[in-house]
């Protein structure tokens, strides 16, 4: 038997995340509806609560503050802290020394500017574009079709000069994964469409599939010509999300397409529960990545354990990236590292078991999936490594 593979000295890159809420105090009701992509409203009064995920959430935190393991008593506790404070505490007791943050959710006015978070985790920070809410703004402002394409363009002409380390796409929950080139004519009518909303609302919910994947493949094009990582939502992890049109394998028309080879991919949420499909995606495409998220989807110890397990099972370990996916109260990306970081120590230490791996080759895997692919992706500080 082997000893265990330890790495819980190691800090986390975290390749998915958002900001937290400004303000950290809540009424019950409202924090467990953090725990939970149910928009039933029955579901997170009476159910939320008694998933694996969230009675290990209550355990960890009762541990943390020193208290019985209660949601009364937890919640007391943290909310003796202010809320600057709370952050700053969870952060570093989970040692995260990066953050990629996706400033498109929660709403910005909300949360604490990237930089700040950041700043109270002692962590680098680097921001992403997402695109949707990019391309909605300029639906909005712009009249005529060739003007929008013309400011997209411009708009995404050099994305990191603009502050960003990265795009992220949500089509998963707006039109599908399956994104499509589509005839020119129809696109003009879709945006014929969008701006009808824009007239009646003000604003427009990009909706209209021939002129969203029109402007995807703009920015895909953008991405590849400078090399930028972009994001997909796959799977799990919004309650907007249509699990039937929201798998990996629908993605196959934009990585089939050589000219995209440049555009480093990173599929989101491990595609749970399309894993392996995502893992096999990840160790046959050259610019695929796969992130493996330990905090959303909300899971048992043991599923993310087979989680683990079968991205590790088939893809390269220098194209699995750590995330926590936690937005709005850190006790997300707090828990996330810990699970991270043990999750995926327990899966080396069972493959030095296996013979598939010797100790060092385990560590060095293991600190390349926490931190080291990210710094080099997103080019973090200290990524050559
Ligand atoms: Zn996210």
């Amino acid at each position: 038997m082997s000893d265990r593979i330890d790495l819980t000295d190691i800090p986390v890159v975290d390749n998915h995340c958002h900001s937290v809420l400004t303000r950290q105090d809540v009424d019950p009701p409202t924090w467990r509806g953090h725990f939970t992509e149910s928009p039933d409203p029955r579901f997170r009064a009476a159910d939320g609560m008694h998933t694996a995920f969230y009675r290990r959430l209550v355990k960890a935190m009762a541990a943390f503050h020193g208290v019985a393991a209660t949601e009364e008593q937890v919640l007391q506790a943290r909310s003796r802290l202010r809320s600057e404070q709370l952050v700053a505490a969870l952060l570093a007791d989970a040692a995260i020394e990066g953050v990629v943050v996706d400033t498109g959710f929660p709403d910005p006015d909300a949360v604490l500017p990237a930089e700040v978070f950041g700043r109270l985790g002692d962590a680098q920070q680097v921001t992403l574009l997402r695109l949707e809410p990019f391309f909605q703004q300029l639906v909005a402002t712009h009249d005529g079709y060739d003007d929008l394409t013309d400011a997209v363009r411009a708009g995404l002409a050099d994305v990191r000069a603009s502050g960003h380390a990265g795009c992220k796409s949500i089509a998963a929950y707006r039109t599908g994964l399956a994104i499509g080139r589509w005839p020119e004519e129809e696109a003009r009518t879709a945006f014929t469409a969008a701006r009808r909303e824009v007239t009646a609302t003000g604003t427009v919910r990009l909706g209209h599939k021939p002129l969203l994947d029109t402007l995807l493949h703009l920015a895909f094009a953008a991405a590849a010509t400078q090399e930028l990582p972009v994001q997909f939502h796959v799977g799990y992890g919004d309650p907007d999300v249509d699990l039937r049109t929201a798998g990996p394998l629908q993605l196959r028309e934009v990585l089939e397409d050589r000219s995209y080879r440049a555009m480093p991919v990173v599929l989101l949420h491990g595609c749970w529960p399309y894993v392996r499909e995502g893992a096999y995606l990840a160790s046959v495409y050259g610019n695929v990545h796969l992130d493996l998220s330990y905090a959303i989807p909300f899971l048992s110890t043991a599923e993310m354990r087979d989680m683990t397990r079968a991205a590790f099972g088939v893809a390269p370990t220098t194209k699995l990236l750590y995330s926590s996916d936690g937005a709005r109260v850190p006790e997300l990306h707090w828990l996330g590292a810990h699970a991270g970081r043990q999750v995926i120590g327990t899966v080396l230490t069972e493959m030095v078991t296996d013979g598939d791996l010797d100790p060092d080759e385990a560590r060095w895997a293991g600190e390349r999936v926490l931190r080291h692919n990210a710094r080099r992706l997103y080019g973090l500080a200290g990524g050559s490594a």
